[in-house]
């Protein structure tokens, strides 16, 4: 084991290193609560959520895209952005709120991309439809 690599002769691509290279810099994921809930909560498919998730969804630092990059900004100005929906279920709402809260987060000065938490059952054909069209337009 050796510094540069601590698994020894395995090698593989980080996220931050592929992220990296595709943008040229550091680039920082922001936690963002869009404020969605879940099927598994809110009685659709079940009510109390999963074992293993926590009772904000698995988002315990998940802000507003604007105390996030005033946060994580200061750590590494030079730094862009990935918009990450994070907790609860992203894509559990009607596409005309998907796209308002997505292009908000567009249009943040230095966000280049977004991620979105999900699960299967939550992706209905007009969200990915919607998916497919950010795909064109973002890095996602
Ligand atoms: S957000 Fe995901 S992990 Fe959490 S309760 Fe819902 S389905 Fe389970």
């Amino acid at each position: 084991m050796n510094k540069e690599n601590p698994f020894g002769s395995v090698h593989f691509n980080t996220i931050g290193t592929t992220l990296k290279k595709e943008f040229g810099r550091r680039v920082i994921k922001l936690s963002l609560d869009g404020g969605f809930t879940c099927p598994n909560r809110d009685g659709t498919a079940g009510t109390g959520g999963c074992l293993f998730c926590s009772f904000d969804g698995s988002g315990s630092y998940a802000g507003t895209i604007r105390s996030q990059i005033d946060l994580l900004g200061r750590k590494w100005p030079q730094g862009v952005y990935i918009a990450y929906f994070q907790n609860h279920t992203n894509t559990y709402a009607p596409v005309s709120v998907l796209r308002r809260l997505w292009d908000e987060a567009l249009a943040y000065p230095g966000v280049v991309g977004l991620a979105v938490a999900t699960r299967p059952d939550c992706l209905p054909s007009e969200v990915l439809d919607l998916l497919t069209e950010y795909n064109q337009r973002t890095y996602l």
